[in-house]
């Protein structure tokens, strides 16, 4: 299953080619200053990531703190409704509440094989940065975690958590406030103290190799659901797998070792905010076109002239003017297909879950519940949805809606 190659060729679904290309999409577009930390890291990552006492520790921390496997979960009363059979991955139950903490835990193993002392991080919701901040105290290293403005108000819980695990949270007052202007700070950092520091990107995004090497950290998602299913249902296959994408980090983790089995749908639910087309939105793929946002070739919302548009969603971590290249490829040759869902129908599919199945999911993972609404079904449908995260960050937005029209 492990593949440590990477191909000379336009790279596969899976993998890119040894510059750092799904396709048309990725590559690494770095500042000078930068290039001699992404050569390092580009030239060591797989040979540290595959070597058996890495392996061994990643997955010891994997199964005894975060507590994996996480549960695929036959959703009854959901499966009734949309008559067919739906599974949650449960992300949700990971340590800190979703699944940023699988490559937070793999990428400050992989800084301290590096012997980086300092680990900075940028964040939205603020789960990547507390994922990073507990694998810092965890491993007693300095943590500095850069926060949009807008971010830190609407994640307050998630700030306190930071604060309380020893990080220091920076704000990013430029732009929006929010994920790309804190992605702009943290990057700014690095190229400060490019020999000290570990970056410790939070999604499928950034210049090569952070695409693949995050998609590898995050790919435990469906290796444990090929298991699970094969013990469920008889088949590791199931014929749809659904995940919401921001960046797009929980979505390559859910889809990867499905990549290649080509009777597998791969449906992938972006941001709508208040509808694609209003203005205020995250829609990536619907809006976006090819140009280069920090550090790789992607589609990328933007004016005619080129400048990033500020993207809106109600949720925080699907907040994000672009996408990560591998989504990028998938959308351009099809073999992703790629809905939206608007903040009222991710309010909706949030409440609806608390209602049937007692789970209350983060606001981005009620993106993809929503798009179970878009899609036509079988009774003799497998779908397997990933659970990215817990509502519990979500707590004060789904107070302010509670009142909304209920299905
Ligand atoms: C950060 C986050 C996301 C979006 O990030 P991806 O890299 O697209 O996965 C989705 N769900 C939750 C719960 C998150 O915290």
């Amino acid at each position: 299953m492990i593949n440590t190659t990477i191909s000379l060729n336009r790279g596969t679904y899976k993998q890119p080619n040894i510059f750092g290309y799904y396709g048309n999409y990725g590559g690494a577009y770095i500042p000078e200053m930068l290039h001699r930390n992404v050569e390092e890291l580009k030239e060591r990552y797989l040979e540290i990531m595959y070597e058996p006492a890495f392996q061994k520790e990643f997955r010891d921390l994997l199964r005894d703190y975060v507590g994996r496997p996480t549960p695929l979960f036959y959703a009854k009363r959901l499966s009734e409704k949309h008559n067919t059979n739906i599974y949650l991955k449960r992300e949700d139950l990971n340590h800190t509440g979703a699944h940023k903490i699988n490559n937070a835990i793999g990428q400050v193993l992989l800084a301290q094989r590096l012997g980086k002392k300092r680990i900075i991080a940028e964040t939205g919701a603020g789960q990547h940065g507390v994922a990073t901040a507990t694998v810092c105290a965890l491993m007693g290293l300095e943590c500095i975690v850069y926060m949009g403005v807008k971010d830190i108000e609407r994640q307050a819980p998630n700030v306190a958590r930071m604060k309380m695990l020893g990080a220091t949270v920076r704000p990013a007052a430029s732009g929006s406030q929010t994920l790309k202007d804190a992605t702009n700070e943290a990057i700014r950092d690095w190229i400060n103290n490019p020999n000290d520091t570990h970056y410790v990107i939070g999604s499928v995004v950034g210049p090569h190799p952070y695409p693949d090497m995050v998609a590898r950290f995050q790919s435990i998602i469906s290796e444990e659901t090929r298991k699970q299913l094969l013990e469920h249902t008889g088949s590791e296959l199931p014929t749809h797998v659904i995940a919401c994408v921001g960046g797009g980090s929980n979505a390559a983790g859910a889809f990867y070792h499905f990549l290649d089995e080509l009777t597998v749908k791969l449906i992938a639910v972006e941001a709508a905010g208040h509808g694609v087309h209003s203005g205020m939105s995250a829609a990536t793929t619907q809006l976006g076109r090819p140009g280069v946002l920090h550090g790789s070739k992607s589609l990328v919302m933007q004016t005619e002239d080129g400048q990033v548009v500020e993207p809106h969603s109600i949720s925080a971590g699907l907040d994000y003017p672009g996408i990560g290249p591998m989504h990028a490829h998938l959308f351009e040759t099809g073999r992703g297909t790629f809905l939206s869902a608007t903040d009222d129908e991710a309010l909706q599919a949030a409440f609806e879950l608390c209602r049937l199945e007692g789970i209350i999911p983060a606001l981005e993972s009620a993106h993809a519940l929503a798009a179970l609404n878009q899609l036509r079904f079988k009774r003799t449908d497998t779908l397997v949805v990933c659970l990215s995260g817990r509502g519990d960050k979500d707590l004060a937005t789904y107070m302010k809606n509670i009142e909304a029209p209920n299905p």
